[in-house]
């Protein structure tokens, strides 16, 4: 009789019948890269942008050691562990675990997602709290969901539309802002099909096409591969966000040079990093990421649990994702 196959060994097989390896290393370039991202900005965050003879290239201590994520990644992780027990994604679990993470009280949580949670953490539901940001916040448009919507493009690479309606849900519970959901919707599309092996300019062109924006906005992304450094905000507003990330990606070659690009803006560096960091790891893949940043890479998670996240652990998160919507 045919008994039940463990979890793991469940994994394993649908590995093997993942279409092809490069599509691997890139969506475990994608969860590797962003929180490497993430850790190289952090001592850059809230600095000035930074002249190429003083680049930062090495992940180097800020408010919190060498290699250390930050809430960009601890959001993404909550957003993985959700799709990790509810596929398509649960609104309601992944609020509790937003408002969990939340409660532990973390260093840097963004002012938008520390106004919202803590209204959340009241009890209020998630879809009333939302309606209450577009009343209450009608202009804010924060980039604390597009550093944070990559694990369910790994989630649903193989299906566009599950992957536009999870992209859109996880925004709307903290930023429902159109150009924030807006946002997530276009990240989400350009990893799928920078792992799928189009070109930054390909994945660029192709999800510019697919997502509905404003006006000003599009006028916005299609300048930004075309700016000038300087001309680069890079605030936390979530169009300078993808203004940079965009600009970044297109205007180099190799996941270090990117990623260099990026944190180096200074003002929000972690969060460009973070996105950056997701594209660019989708687009060169795993192996392309140097390893002196990959073995620096660090951040305790939960907060406060003492347990201590590693690029192993990424490695592992990815592939457990990236099998989730397969059929065994
Ligand atoms: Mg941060």
């Amino acid at each position: 009789m045919d008994r039940p196959k463990p979890a793991y060994l469940q994994e394993v097989i649908k590995l093997t019948a993942l279409p092809d390896q490069s599509l691997r290393s890139r969506l475990i370039g994608c969860a590797v890269g962003s929180a490497i991202g993430d850790a190289l900005g952090m001592p850059l965050e809230f600095g000035a942008p930074r002249s190429p003879d003083d680049y930062v290239t090495e992940m180097v201590p800020g408010r919190l050691p060498a290699g250390n994520f930050t809430d960009d990644t601890e959001m993404s992780l909550a957003v993985a562990e959700s799709l990790l027990t509810r596929q398509p994604l649960d609104g309601e679990d992944l609020t509790r675990r937003f408002v969990q993470w939340h409660k532990s009280r973390p260093p840097d949580e963004g002012i938008q997602t520390a106004r919202v949670l803590s209204w959340l953490e009241k009890g209020e539901n998630w879809q009333s709290v939302s309606g209450k940001i577009e009343r209450e916040m009608p202009d804010s448009a924060g980039n604390g969901s597009i550093m944070r919507c990559w694990p369910v493009a790994l989630v649903w690479w193989a299906d566009r539309s599950q992957r536009i309606t999870d992209s859109v849900l996880q925004s709307q519970i903290t930023h429902p802002h159109p150009d924030c959901i807006a946002g997530c919707k276009l990240v989400n599309l350009m990893i799928v099909d920078l792992a799928k092996g189009a070109s930054p300019l390909q994945a660029f062109d192709a999800s510019l096409q697919s997502v509905v924006l404003s006006e000003d906005f599009r006028k916005m992304l299609n300048a930004a591969p075309q700016r000038g450094r300087q001309e680069l905000k890079n605030t936390g507003w979530v169009r300078h966000t993808l203004e940079s990330a965009v600009w970044a990606l297109l205007n180099t070659t190799t996941f270090e040079d990117a990623l260099i690009q990026a944190v180096n803006l200074g003002e929000d560096a972690d969060t460009v990093g973070a996105v950056v960091g997701a594209l660019a790891g989708a687009a060169y893949g795993v192996e392309a990421i140097p390893q002196r940043w990959r073995s620096d890479l660090q951040g305790e998670w939960p907060v406060n649990s003492g347990n201590i996240w590693r690029e192993t652990d990424f490695v592992e998160l990815a592939d457990r994702l990236m099998t989730l919507s397969l059929p065994l």
